[in-house]
């Protein structure tokens, strides 16, 4: 692409620090060159084409960290995964990360779908034949046979982990899954509150990736599905429900405290129309939160988007229900943006406006840093310098 300068009322180049008033963004070859003030910039360069949006706020593009593009939000993905067309699907997961883009959202973590239909589509999108969001994906989750999400493919026992962790390797995959809870989607397998697989298997997907250089990802509803995976070292802890085994929530201190020390970042997904909850269990999830952001535990955002909680074309409900639980909008915008990207081990490709990162940019009205909801207002996206 050529270059471009991209200006706005503000420029949030890392979400963590002060913004910069009336600057401008000089991107080029798909990666910001520099950042600097708008009229020094455009003296600078008067060749190159300036796009001013007065009033708005340029800021890194957005990163949803857990996803499943091959899903059919509201519908059950067990018949709709397990019978339908490749084509069809195919059509699908481009259609929802278009959505996605369109949406300010220029990277994603896929962490589940069928045949390895994502990572064909990734490569599309990385090659420039086709307009997406980056994408990350883990392709089948590690599951044990009939367990959750087994019609994705991804069964195994504790005797095919190092293969089946190699094979992803091999495959190109991104992140390996594992399913370290039942869930909700698969009515046959075990429950939500209830472990999938032993601590020692669980250490052995975790060394098995080590060996292949993969991080892990892993589904956990339950408190002691929580704490399995802080022990056996997985990069992050998806959903994070705290589920005790009466089917309640189990807030169990030492496993928050032992998850903290891991290391580990969370990413919880439950939002969905999260206004419209019944007070009293809105109020515990949002008591449920801060008593995990009070054990400092890390958080980045996601939506399970497709998997029937969060939307493809938003991520609103996740942010604003952050703030809800009491996070200044720096803090929301650096959970999907810049803590994000380092968390997904992309922290050298994007997730900040700084000069050598993809030009993954979003210019939405108003500014974000007062009100989270202007994210809801994209004017444009630029995703590796393209606009989208
Ligand atoms: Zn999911």
């Amino acid at each position: 692409m050529d270059a471009a300068l991209i200006s706005g009322r503000r420029v949030v180049v890392d979400a963590e620090r002060p913004p910069l008033d009336h600057a401008a963004v000089l991107v080029a070859d798909g990666a910001v060159v520099t950042v600097g003030p708008t009229a020094e910039l455009t003296a600078a360069h008067p060749e190159v084409v300036h796009h001013a949006f007065p009033g708005c706020t340029v800021l890194p593009g957005l990163i949803d960290a857990h996803v499943h593009l091959a899903f059919e939000v509201d519908r059950d993905p067990v018949p709709a995964l397990r019978d339908a067309d490749h084509d069809v699907l195919r059509a699908t997961v481009a259609d929802h990360a278009a959505a996605m883009l369109a949406a300010g959202i220029t990277s994603v973590r896929d962490l589940g779908d069928r045949d390895g239909l994502v990572a064909a589509f990734r490569d599309e999108v990385a090659s420039g034949s086709v307009r997406g969001p980056r994408v990350l994906t883990a392709g089948a989750p590690l599951t044990p046979p009939g367990g959750h999400c087994w019609f994705l493919g991804g069964e195994v026992e504790r005797d095919g982990i190092r293969a089946a962790v190699a094979a992803r390797a091999a495959a190109g995959l991104d992140v390996v899954k594992v399913m370290a809870s039942g869930g909700m989607m698969t009515p046959t397998g075990p429950g939500i509150a209830d472990t999938q697989f032993d601590l020692p298997t669980l250490q052995l997907v975790v060394a098995a990736a080590r060996e292949v250089g993969l991080p892990v990802a892993a589904h956990a509803h339950g408190t002691t599905s929580i704490a399995m995976a802080a022990r056996a070292g997985v990069d992050t802890v998806e959903h994070a429900g705290w589920y005790g085994a009466d089917g309640g929530r189990n807030r169990d201190d030492a496993v928050a405290e032992e998850l903290a020390a891991s290391g580990a970042v969370t990413v919880p997904t439950r939002f969905r129309g999260w206004p419209d909850w019944p007070a009293e269990e809105l109020e515990a999830a949002l008591d449920r939160q801060r008593w995990a952001d009070a054990h400092g535990i890390p958080v980045i955002v996601g939506n399970d988007a497709g998997a029937g909680r969060g939307r493809f074309d938003d991520l609103h409900d996740a942010l604003t229900y952050y703030v809800e639980v009491g996070w200044t909008p720096a803090q929301v915008l650096a959970a999907t943006t810049c803590r994000s990207a380092d968390a997904l081990g992309l922290g050298d490709v994007t997730g900040r406006l700084v000069p050598g990162l993809a030009a993954d940019l979003l210019v939405v009205d108003g500014d974000p840093l007062a009100d989270v909801r202007a994210l809801a207002r994209p004017r444009l996206v630029c995703a590796r310098g393209r606009w989208a």
